[in-house]
């Protein structure tokens, strides 16, 4: 059922990546809700485990002096809820990270953890991309930093190489500062449930127009995508309901939705037009904008 081979635990980050240098077969387990769900349906076979949770560095959140924000990799849903300087400065990330799971499953479940899965629906993911997060991954080499947007790769597949790790998540202040914004996700139930559709969606105002509009989209696609059309149109367009509702209609243009046993395309798609308007009108009223009815 859980076939673990071998079992190591690092202490930091330079412990893991020359674990992982000397044996490329290791694989990383953080929270582990993904990666043991896998073993015990036999997706994965023979598994060498590399833990990461006794990297103490890789739990923070903190602001870094020039505004960055940064999310350890290792920081659980329920701390990333929680988090005072997220809630105030990012709280699409922190609605996001409610309504992920159910209470057990946010106490475990770490943010980098759903990035490096390479799931549409990852929870974090519409949020993300709506805020142009980087990613920080390391090797026994040295540190890149990659654009979440060219991270995702494919359903379950990453642009992690062989013996990176993800280390942090950066949110940059220009990213951030002077947005409103609002998440939602569309499920089949109330309960934990996993989304039929994630929308995400920041904009910053420049009087009664839009200065700039963001909106990222989760399990529209193969992998979570930007909704660029709809964000060019919006730049420098009046707020109103009409802008709105045109920003819904050409959000679809972005939208690669497909039939699953969860929702058909059609539905999916509906569900963009309706949902990218409702989470931009809440965003307009967090960003300091009027209320459109
Ligand atoms: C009952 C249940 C309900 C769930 N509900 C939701 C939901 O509502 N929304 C949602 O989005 N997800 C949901 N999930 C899926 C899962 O909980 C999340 O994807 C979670 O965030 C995975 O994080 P983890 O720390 O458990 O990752 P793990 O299972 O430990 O790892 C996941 C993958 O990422 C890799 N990895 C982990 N950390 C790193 C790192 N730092 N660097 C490089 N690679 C890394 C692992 O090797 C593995 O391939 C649910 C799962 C369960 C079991």
């Amino acid at each position: 059922m859980y076939n673990i081979v071998s079992y190591y635990e690092a202490e930091t980050v330079g412990e893991a990546t020359a674990l992982l240098a000397e044996n490329p077969n290791l694989r990383l387990i953080a929270g582990g809700t993904d990666v043991l769900i896998k073993m015990h349906n036999g997706q994965i076979a023979e598994a060498e485990l590399l833990s990461l949770r006794k990297i103490k560095s890789l739990g923070t959140i903190r602001k870094a002096k020039d505004g960055t924000i940064v999310i350890g990799a290792m920081a659980t849903f329920t701390q990333v809820f929680n988090d005072p300087i997220l809630r105030e400065m990012i709280p699409i990330l922190t609605e996001a990270a409610i309504s992920m799971g159910g209470p057990q499953i946010r106490n475990i479940a770490t943010i980098g953890g759903n990035v490096c899965n390479g799931a549409t629906s990852a929870d974090s993911a519409a949020s993300l991309f709506a805020l142009n997060a980087q990613l920080k991954l390391e090797d026994l080499k040295g540190e890149r930093v990659v654009p979440i947007r060219e991270f995702y790769l494919g359903p379950g597949k990453v642009a992690l190489k062989s013996g990176e790790i993800l280390t942090e998540i950066l949110i940059s202040p220009d990213n951030y500062q002077g947005f409103g914004g609002q998440y939602l996700k569309f499920a089949m139930r109330e309960a934990m449930d996993i989304a039929t559709l994630a929308v995400a969606v920041v904009c910053k105002l420049q009087g009664q127009t839009f200065a700039e509009v963001r909106i990222g989209l989760g399990v529209a696609g193969p992998i979570p995508l930007r909704c660029l059309e709809a964000e060019a149109y919006a730049q420098g367009k009046e707020v109103s309901v009409a802008t709105v509702v045109e920003i819904g209609k050409l959000a679809l243009n972005s939208a690669q939705a497909r039939t699953s046993w969860r929702a058909s395309q059609e539905y999916r798609e509906h569900l963009v037009q309706e949902l990218v308007p409702r989470a931009l009108k809440t965003a307009i009223v967090n960003a300091g904008g009027v209320e459109l009815v």
